[in-house]
């Protein structure tokens, strides 16, 4: 670990003596100067891809990224969008994008379509300019959510993102049934080594959401874990307000389950799982994104929200089968066989075909291709 990072996070953690999890994550991922999607930029390491950290599902096969195409394509034509925003978060090196505006472009060619891409490192920003340029598109830029209102022009506004919600910050409650206590995880440092610690919460401290979790202890563990991400919940209310407000659609593909409940935070570094505190600054930290969370900030903003779906699901109900076969036509056997070998690992239970979930939630009126409430 940079002695750098060690030093800056001592100091944060001399304060109150503890960090809790998110304020932890928040430090070593994001901070402008040590964290680690930031530091990424200022060495030569990849971040996503085989010789990166992980690799996702655009990066496996175009089949990805153009049936997201398919989707977004019907999506404008059920609904008569002749001029829309197009926004990706966290598009990683530009794929997904440009695997859907390959779709979009040859098959509605009347589109008018303006891109805005949520993306805070400057390493990434380089990548998706070069992968784009081919596209005459203008593209905007932001590296907060919070401002991408600003510009939407009341246009109707799709939003996608893949393996985005996974890595924002979150934390991590205890509840003790039998004693009906809540702890919060927390992080400390002794002897310049950090390890976990739980932090006793009084009532007033303890979050509503956790509250309201346990209302009805009788199908809970004794020590139940609970995690709970408020970044993750500020974003997604302030894309439900840019539904609101322009009309259109939000599209999330991520790792994720329906339920808070347990501890699914893990570090992954070089591909590799790996053990919390080895790697700090070094490696990506991700975590299940609680869908049904999601589904109560988005009907408290009147939206609607269709059932998940599994990848494995959602890639065969655009149509997988018939494109691999069209595919297949023109290629030679190697290509064949790598169009199926990403196949696989894209829809296979083993590999990401069902702890992937694709989410979708759009104001009422919208017609919504192959999702159901
Ligand atoms: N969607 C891409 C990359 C996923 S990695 C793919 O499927 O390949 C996560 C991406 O989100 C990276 O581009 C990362 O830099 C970006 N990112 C993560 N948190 C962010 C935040 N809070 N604001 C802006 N960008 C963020």
């Amino acid at each position: 670990m940079q002695r750098n990072l060690f030093n800056y996070l001592k100091k944060k953690i001399g304060k109150d003596k503890y960090l809790d999890l998110e304020k932890f994550l928040n430090v070593i991922l994001y901070d402008k100067k040590y964290g680690f999607y930031n530091t990424i930029d200022k060495t030569n390491g990849e971040l996503i891809g085989n010789k990166g950290h992980f690799i996702t599902g655009p990066e496996i096969s175009q089949l990805f990224g153009e049936l997201i195409g398919v989707w977004v394509l019907e999506l404008c034509k059920n609904n008569k969008f002749k001029n829309i925003n197009l926004i990706e978060l966290g598009p990683g090196k530009g794929t997904l994008m440009s695997d859907v505006l390959r779709v979009l472009s040859r098959q509605n060619k009347s589109l008018k379509i303006t891109i805005h891409l949520l993306e805070f490192s400057d390493k990434l920003k380089s990548f998706q300019t070069e992968t784009l340029k081919k596209f005459n598109f203008s593209v905007l830029w932001y590296k907060d959510i919070f401002k991408l209102k600003y510009k939407l022009n009341n246009n109707p506004t799709i939003i996608i993102s893949n393996e985005f919600f996974d890595c924002l910050p979150i934390n991590q409650f205890k509840f003790y049934k039998s004693k009906n206590i809540f702890t919060k995880v927390i992080i400390k440092l002794n002897e310049n080594k950090f390890s976990f610690d739980e932090k006793l919460l009084k009532d007033q401290e303890v979050p509503i959401i956790c509250k309201n979790l346990t209302n009805n202890p009788d199908n809970l563990k004794d020590e139940t874990i609970i995690e709970y991400s408020g970044l993750i919940s500020s974003y997604v209310d302030e894309i439900c307000k840019i539904i609101l407000n322009n009309n259109g659609a939000n599209l999330i593909i991520d790792y994720g389950k329906e339920n808070p409940f347990g501890s699914t935070i893990q570090s992954v570094y070089k591909n590799q799982k790996s053990n919390f505190f080895d790697h700090i600054g070094q490696s990506d930290y991700s975590s299940l994104v609680d869908f049904k969370n999601i589904k109560n900030i988005v009907e408290g903003n009147n939206l609607l929200f269709y059932s998940l779906k599994t990848q494995k699901d959602f890639l065969l109900d655009m149509g997988i089968n018939s494109r691999i076969e069209n595919l297949s036509l023109n290629s030679t056997i190697l290509e064949r066989r790598e169009l199926m070998s990403g196949y696989e690992r894209l829809i296979s239970k083993r590999q990401m075909g069902e702890i992937f979930k694709v989410n979708c939630f759009a104001k009422k009126n919208v017609v919504v291709p192959i999702f159901k409430v």
